[in-house]
């Protein structure tokens, strides 16, 4: 069988698979990417909001948005929706189609070769090299280092057995669904606009969002797997038929497409082994509050790459020497990670979640630092330290309501 030789291959071509090449390609690095799609992005059910922090951080222009977005609106069981709304842009509305075909061409204009229609099936490590099998092809492919950026179920993580499967109270599981809808109407209804609905009526444990696009909308519902005990899909559609708000902005919509995908929720150690790096959703780089994992997988992939090319050139791809891959993301995004599941768990958690969070949800103080969560403007720690006392003060209120309702 033929055989053909890298330096490092990565598997999968999303964000984190795609910048941890490009950052090793521009170091000289012989990098291959093995994508199983025909159009790298354009399977992968995704809301498509990146954070001005991700834009940055992916060097994404501009030129890829199909709607700049400036503000954000948070509805809490069943309230108006209120507004917060900032000068600057605080990210951009794209496909992931648009996307991945940008930073593929990006990566091989850097040097790096995708291929695409190329699933893998099989990685064994032989004689300190990786031989890795893909389905359909008459070679295999062989590299000292090997880069997992799979995505949430991982084959890589499974066949080297680096990470156990996520368990179901480390996954969400979300329903999307695109809905056709004018560009004009979506202009009138949403202007620069997302919206993100909370409230136990919209599912058990999650949210729900409208992230409009140039002429359709995405409308979906995520919650946490072990806390979903009924299919979504009457949550999505009671959302979109019977939500007193969501209804109204969806009016005369059409949904033309539903997808559903699980989604990483949790904070995990472990991504590197020996000549082995996990990145992205293949190793939890997902906010557990938010699902927000553009930014997270841009900038732990940057760091794989960096930290990948600095062992090749040493010679020496140990998991002693991988190890910093770890300290470094952990060190940048580790911290809102960690954050995201502990306040998943506060936030999300049980029937007093109503009441508190009806009471937050006319305190204009916590929308705000809500909305900057989402949008990134602010780190987790510092949100936790700023709403605090605002969330210790709903609380006593909402237990205080609850009881005299009683
Ligand atoms: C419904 C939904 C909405 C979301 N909305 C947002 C949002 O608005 N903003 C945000 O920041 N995050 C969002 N996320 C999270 C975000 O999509 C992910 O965190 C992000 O895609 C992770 O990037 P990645 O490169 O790690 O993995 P992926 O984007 O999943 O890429 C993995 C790639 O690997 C390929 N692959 C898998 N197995 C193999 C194999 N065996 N061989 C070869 N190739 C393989 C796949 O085809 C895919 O192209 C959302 C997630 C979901 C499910």
């Amino acid at each position: 069988m033929k055989i053909k030789h890298f330096d490092v291959v990565v598997v999968g071509a999303g964000p984190a698979g795609l910048m941890a090449a490009e950052e090793l390609a521009q170091r000289g690095v012989h990098v291959a990417v093995l994508e199983r799609d025909q159009i790298p992005g354009k399977e992968k059910p995704c809301g498509g909001f990146l954070t001005a922090k991700g834009m940055v951080d992916g060097r994404i222009p501009l030129s890829l948005a199909e709607r700049v977005t400036s503000g954000v609106s948070i509805s809490i069981s069943k309230q108006p929706l209120r507004q917060v709304n900032y000068e600057n842009p605080i990210g951009v509305q794209l496909t992931r189609e648009a996307l991945g075909t940008y930073l593929c061409k990006r990566a091989r204009k850097n040097g790096v070769e995708v291929y695409l229609n190329h699933e893998v099936i099989e990685c064994k490590r032989d004689n300190g090299c990786w031989k890795i099998t893909v389905r359909d092809t008459p070679y295999t492919v062989q590299s000292p280092l090997l880069v997992g950026a799979d995505g949430v179920s991982s084959t890589v993580a499974r066949l080297t057995g680096l990470r156990r499967r996520f368990t179901r109270n480390q996954l969400g599981i979300t329903i999307q669904a695109r809905v056709e809808l004018s560009p004009a109407t979506i202009t009138e209804r949403f202007g620069k606009r997302m919206e993100f609905y909370y409230g136990s009526n919209i599912c058990p444990f999650g949210y729900a969002w409208i992230f409009p696009k140039h002429d359709c909308l995405y409308v979906g519902i995520g919650s946490l797997l072990s806390a979903t005990t009924t299919s979504l899909d009457s949550y999505l559609t009671y959302f979109i038929q019977g939500h007193p708000i969501a209804s109204t902005q969806l009016e005369g919509g059409r949904v033309s497409k539903i997808e559903r995908a699980l989604v990483p929720l949790t904070y995990r150690t472990g991504s590197y082994g020996e000549a082995l790096l996990l990145v992205g959703d293949a190793a939890g780089h997902c906010s557990a509050i938010t699902g927000e994992g553009l930014h997270y997988s841009i900038a732990a992939g940057r760091i794989a790459g960096r930290i990948g090319a600095d062992c090749l050139a040493r010679s020496d791809v140990s998991a002693r020497m991988l190890r910093r891959y770890e300290h470094l993301w952990q060190r940048e995004i580790g911290n809102d990670l960690k954050w995201g599941v502990r306040l998943r768990n506060l936030f999300f958690r049980g029937s007093q979640t109503e009441s508190i969070s009806f009471g937050m949800g006319l305190d204009y103080r916590f929308l705000k630092l809500a909305a900057d969560l989402i949008v990134g403007f602010r780190s987790y720690r510092d949100l936790v330290l700023q709403a605090a006392p605002l969330f210790l003060w709903h609380r006593v209120r909402g237990l205080g309501r609850a009881k005299g309702s009683n």
